[in-house]
């Protein structure tokens, strides 16, 4: 059975002190949470606090964003072996704002992917739809393509170590949620197209729902055969929030 990956996404929010406030409130007891894995994704800045606030503690942490290159000419960019030499595990890549907001190509997102594998990081790979996409009916073509460019990057052993998070665009943000049957359909897609480059990673590969995921909807998004995980944004923001969701990914594991 796959774990359960509650991942927060902070986006560009937080303080010093706002920080450690909510550090403090989700660094928790580990056996309350045994079945999933918990972790926080904060702006560059803080993630020298989160190293510090979260050693030693079930909670880990990742960075929203890296650099396509290795080293070099790249003012303001972050590489993977930096984020990599002191402990950082996951990075996303890909995310909706930065493909909207920064034109960040599949191709681009595939590069960084690549990186963040070569330096031993686990990339969370976001895909996702618009609203008129959807509308349009081009839901798989869209997000199965946007997969498609990372998995053609990856050697087959490395398909086994990306995360994938399915975010519509939509969802994020809005309060509005794709229901449960939705989110899987698309999941469930998602995976066969990781099964056709391998089964065994499509057996392992962990695939994320994102898109106002809140305490009152998580636990039947999570009941989902093919959801293993939320990205959280907002709810993430709010350290109650944040460990109510991880507590329904508990409880639905506990009643699998
Ligand atoms: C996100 O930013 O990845 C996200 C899913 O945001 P929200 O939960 O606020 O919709």
């Amino acid at each position: 059975m796959r774990r359960t990956l509650i991942a927060g996404n902070w986006k560009m929010n937080g303080s010093l002190a706002g920080n450690a406030k909510l550090l403090g409130g989700i660094k928790v007891d580990p056996t309350r949470y045994a079945a999933c894995d918990l972790l926080v994704c904060a702006p560059a800045p803080y993630l020298a606090q989160c190293q510090a606030e979260l050693a030693g503690t079930a909670v880990a942490w990742g960075a929203q964003d890296v650099s396509e290159h290795e080293a070099g000419a790249y003012t303001g960019d972050v590489a993977a072996s930096m984020l990599a030499e002191f402990g950082c595990s996951y990075v996303i890549v890909g995310h909706s704002e930065r493909r909207a907001y920064q034109g960040e190509s599949s191709e681009a997102v595939a590069r960084k992917a690549v990186c963040a594998l070569r330096a031993g990081l686990t990339p969370i790979v976001c895909v996702g739809e618009t609203l008129a996409e959807r509308q349009a009916e081009r839901t798989d073509a869209v997000v199965g393509q946007q997969l498609d460019v990372v998995l053609q990057a990856l050697d087959v052993a490395d398909v086994a170590r990306i995360v994938v998070a399915y975010e519509p665009l939509w969802a994020i943000g809005t309060g509005v949620t794709a229901t449960p049957e939705m989110a899987q359909a698309v999941h469930q897609m998602l995976r066969a197209k990781i099964a056709a480059k391998s089964a065994e990673a499509a057996a392992k590969a962990r695939i994320l729902y994102g898109g106002s995921m809140k305490p009152d909807n998580a636990g039947q998004l999570l009941a989902m055969p093919d959801i293993d995980g939320g990205l959280i944004g907002g709810a993430s923001l709010k350290a109650e929030d944040f460990l109510a969701i991880a507590q329904a990914a508990q409880a639905v594991q506990a009643a699998a």
